[in-house]
C-alpha cells in the first residue's frame, strides 16, 4: 500500500488523458450520455463496489472501506458543459460546436475518477463508506442536484458528510486549496415581471392604465429592498438585466415587461427579498391599477460550508500537501452552485473547497469564458486533497 501521492502519480497520466477526451466531447446538462458512459466504464474497471444509475446521465459509485463499517462520506462532482463556442487553440478544444467546458466540469470529473482510482487502492486504510457522486447539469437550470438528493442518493447507507472541489483560474497560484467556514456561494432567485395596462393614446393619460410609469416605481421600490430591509451586515443584491415595453413616444403601450435576478448568502435575506418583491407588486397594482404578475424561478440556495467540515479539509490538505496549501477566504465568491443542495435539503454538513487552477493564457479570464484555459498541472492536487479528506472525514473524529 504505497502513499496517496504514489497512486496519484501512477494513474494522473490517464485521467488528464480522460479529461482531454471529456473536453473535446462536451455536454450539455441532462444529456451527458457519453461523458457518463466514460464516467461508468472507469469505475468499473477501477473495481468499485457498486455502481448506481439514479439518473439517466447520473452516476453514484460505492467504496467500502476494508477495515469494517463506519461513517459514510459522499464526494461529489459534477461534469456538464456549456452552450458556448470555444476560443482557445487548446489541441484537445471542443469538437462540439457552441458546446465547451468553460467551468472546468470535464477536470472535476476527470479528478474525481481519480479520487475513485486511489481510494480503491486505498481501502486497507479506512472503515466504513465512500459514495462518489457525479451529478447531471449544474449549470443548466433544474441543476441535476435537487433531482439526485429526490433520488435518494444522500440514503442507503445514509451520508454524514459531503464534500466537493471546483477549479479557480488565477493568474498565479496552481494547486493550492481555497476555503471558508460559512457562507461560499450566493443563492440566486430569477424573477419576470409583466405589468399590463390597458394602454392608450399619450394626450390622454387620465384614460389609460400606464404599466411604464409602474415600473418605474417598482424598480425604484425593488432597489430599496437590500438598503432597507436586508441587515446592514448581511449580503442582499438585486439586479435588474432587462426592460421591455412600448414601440412609439406618443403611445402609452399596455404591457411593460421586466427581469432581473435576486442572491443573498443568508436564507433568511433571500426569503426576506422575496417576501418584499411580492408586496411592493400588490402596492403598484393598487395605485396604478395595472396587473402585475411575478413570475419567480427559485434557482439554487447559497453553499454554507460547515465549520467542522473545513476544518476536515484542512487538517486533510495540510498533511498531505503541506500547510501552505491552503489559502483561507476572506469573502465568499458571488455566484451559485447547486452543491448547495445536498446539505440544504438533508441537514448534511458539507464544505465546498476551489482548487487552484492558474491561468493557460497570458491574460486572466474568468470561469464560464470561451477563452479560459485550466492548468491540469493543478489536477494531482486537487485529487489528493479530495482523497486526503475522505480518509480523514473517515478515520477521524469530526
Ligand atoms: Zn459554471
Ligand atoms: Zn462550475
Amino acid at each position: 500500500m504505497g502513499s496517496i501521492r504514489d497512486s496519484v502519480d501512477s494513474i494522473i497520466g490517464e485521467v488528464t488523458e480522460i479529461r482531454r477526451d471529456i473536453h473535446r466531447h462536451p455536454e450539455i446538462g441532462r444529456k451527458e450520455v457519453r461523458t457518463a458512459g466514460i464516467i461508468r466504464d472507469k469505475l468499473k474497471e477501477y473495481g468499485v463496489d457498486e455502481i448506481l444509475t439514479p439518473m439517466p446521465t447520473g452516476t453514484v459509485a460505492i467504496i467500502k472501506g476494508a477495515k469494517g463499517p463506519g461513517k459514510c462520506v459522499a464526494l461529489r462532482t459534477d461534469i456538464d458543459a456549456l452552450p458556448l463556442q470555444e476560443d482557445t487553440d487548446l489541441p484537445f478544444a471542443s469538437e462540439v460546436p457552441n458546446m465547451m467546458h468553460a467551468c472546468g466540469h470535464d477536470i472535476h470529473a476527470s479528478m474525481m475518477l481519480g479520487v475513485a482510482k486511489v481510494l480503491c487502492d486505498s481501502r486497507d486504510r479506512f472503515a466504513g463508506t465512500v459514495k462518489l457522486i457525479f451529478q447531471p447539469s449544474e449549470d443548466t437550470l433544474p441543476g441535476g442536484a435537487k433531482e439526485m438528493v429526490e433520488c435518494g442518493v444522500m440514503e442507503n447507507p445514509k451520508v454524514d458528510a459531503i464534500f466537493a472541489m471546483h477549479v479557480m483560474p488565477d493568474p498565479d497560484i496552481v494547486g493550492k486549496i481555497a476555503i471558508k467556514a460559512g457562507p461560499m456561494t450566493t443563492s440566486v432567485d430569477l424573477y419576470d415581471v409583466t405589468i399590463t395596462g390597458n394602454g392608450g393614446h399619450g394626450s390622454e393619460p387620465h384614460t389609460t392604465q400606464d404599466p411604464i410609469l409602474a415600473a418605474a416605481q417598482m424598480i425604484l421600490d425593488m432597489q430599496q429592498i437590500v438598503a432597507r430591509k436586508i441587515d446592514p451586515l448581511d449580503t442582499g443584491i438585486v439586479s435588474l438585466g432587462s426592460i421591455h415595453s412600448g414601440d412609439a413616444p406618443n403611445v402609452i403601450p399596455a404591457q411593460c415587461k421586466f427581469g432581473g435576478v435576486s442572491r443573498a448568502y443568508s436564507e433568511s435575506a433571500r426569503k426576506k427579498i422575496c417576501e418584499q418583491m411580492y408586496k411592493i407588486a400588490e402596492g403598484i397594482k393598487h395605485i396604478s391599477d395595472c396587473d402585475v404578475d411575478i413570475y419567480h424561478y427559485e434557482g439554487y440556495p447559497s453553499v454554507l460550508n460547515d465549520a467542522k467540515m473545513v476544518k476536515c479539509v484542512e487538517d486533510a490538505v495540510s498533511e498531505e500537501l503541506g500547510p501552505d496549501a491552503i489559502v483561507e477566504l476572506e469573502k465568499p465568491f458571488s455566484f451559485s452552485e447547486d452543491f448547495s443542495y445536498f446539505g440544504n435539503m438533508t441537514g448534511v454538513p458539507s464544505a465546498l473547497f476551489m482548487v487552484y487552477a492558474g491561468q493557460g493564457t497570458e491574460e486572466a479570464y474568468p470561469l464560464h469564458s470561451p477563452k479560459i484555459i485550466f492548468k491540469e498541472e493543478a489536477m494531482p492536487y486537487g485529487i489528493r486533497a479530495m482523497a486526503a479528506t475522505a480518509l480523514n472525514f473517515l478515520n477521524g473524529d469530526y
